[in-house]
């Protein structure tokens, strides 16, 4: 059995520098926000290319303690709304409504299942102060495009890059852009592209109000031990995780090249008529700007493939079953999502399996794959 994804044989290699971590973390004794948090927050910085890098417990949390740091700076105010892709994972959206802000949601496209430019004019209204970007499945989503329309509309821009580690670095104009804030939500959830052993995020920006807001809102709101100066929360990076994010973090580039040689190989070598293949977007340095945190194809006979597949012992998940919109949670009457259509979200929600991809599958895999796909 090729199981979609084995974290075992992921953090393996890694084993010998995770226990040498662990004794030196049970022989110094220092738990929280420790020299390992330090550390990281500084090389995640800088592999991000960005001033500041902000810990945070994971990455719901850092989304949350953006836009809380927004409304503390007073460039967000409870209520305002927020345009956010209808295909994301819930996490994106219920983090816009954790910070007592609106979603708004707008049609991705098709083809990427990224958030469509064309379609994000419609939506601003007098009350519209932000866009919340995904990168979803590790694919950039377009920003040179939704960035002009922020500027043109007075819109922050924030980006949920928790499927996209290390997506952005080789676009050029994406990254000399810097005036920008740039601010973006990391999830190190075990199963990301950089995973830790448990719940980890971080937020990384060039804003430097911005990140020092949003480390004193870590942290209750306070700077110096018991004075606080918000109404924060606790929400800060385990020390023990950023030790294990330390030790797999200089091997996250060579990692992702892996899963793009994977996916370069189904690019190439599915064929099959009943298979559409994602769409994938070139940057400027005519390079894939996805860094492949999942292989999504689409087809109409989903049940059936996926059963086929697991006959011929291929594990594939679904990403994600049920539209954020027509999930039970916004059935309520304060929150009527249920009855809004959405149908090229839904679509997609019917349509898409993904499969398996990531550092450890070996090529014999990718070949026993392919081959099944194509006899399908
Ligand atoms: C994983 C994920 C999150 C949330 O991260 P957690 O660490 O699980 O809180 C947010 N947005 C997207 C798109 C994700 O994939």
């Amino acid at each position: 059995m090729i199981p979609f994804l084995d974290l075992k044989k992921i953090n393996k290699p890694y084993e010998n520098a995770f226990q040498e971590k662990l004794k030196n973390f049970l022989t110094n004794g220092w738990y929280i926000l420790g020299n390992e948090v330090s550390a990281f927050e500084t090389s995640f910085a800088n592999y991000c290319r960005t001033k500041y890098c902000i810990g945070t417990g994971n990455g719901f949390d850092a989304l949350v303690l953006i836009f809380k740091a927004y409304i503390e700076l007073g460039k967000l105010h409870k209520g305002d709304e927020v345009i956010v892709p209808a295909n994301t994972y819930i996490a994106s959206i219920l983090a816009i409504i954790q910070a007592d802000l609106i979603p708004v949601l707008v049609e991705p496209k098709l083809e990427t299942y990224n958030m469509d430019p064309n379609l994000i004019a419609e939506k601003i209204t007098s009350k519209t102060k932000a866009i919340l970007v995904v990168h979803l499945y590790g694919q950039l989503a377009e920003m040179d495009r939704v960035n002009e329309i922020a500027i043109a509309n007075n819109l922050l821009v924030v980006e949920d890059s928790a499927q996209a580690h290390g997506a952005s670095f080789e676009e050029e104009s994406y990254n000399t852009q810097d005036l920008k804030p740039k601010t973006q939500a990391y999830s190190f959830y075990p199963g990301k592209n950089l995973g830790a052993l448990g719940d980890a995020g971080a937020v990384t920006t060039n804003d430097a109000e911005l990140a020092r807001v949003i480390r004193s809102l870590r942290n209750y709101g306070s700077e110096t031990k018991y004075y606080n100066d918000y109404v924060g929360m606790n929400s800060r990076l385990d020390e023990l995780q950023a030790a294990f994010l330390n030790v797999k973090l200089p091997f996250l580039n060579s990692e992702n090249e892996r899963r793009r040689t994977i996916a370069k190989r189904y690019l190439s070598e599915i064929k099959n008529n009943k298979i559409i293949l994602p769409t994938l977007l070139l940057n400027q340095a005519k390079q894939l700007n996805s860094v492949f945190h999942l292989f999504v194809i689409r087809t109409q006979n989903r049940e059936k493939l996926q059963a086929y597949l697991f006959q011929n012992g291929i594990e594939t998940m679904i990403h994600y079953p049920v539209p954020p919109h027509l999930q039970k949670a916004f059935s309520s009457e304060t929150s009527k999502w249920n009855s809004l259509s959405f149908p090229i979200t839904e679509k997609i929600h019917d349509e898409v399996l993904s499969l398996p991809i990531s550092p450890i599958l070996t090529m014999e895999e990718v070949d026993h794959i392919i081959a099944i796909l194509n006899t399908f």
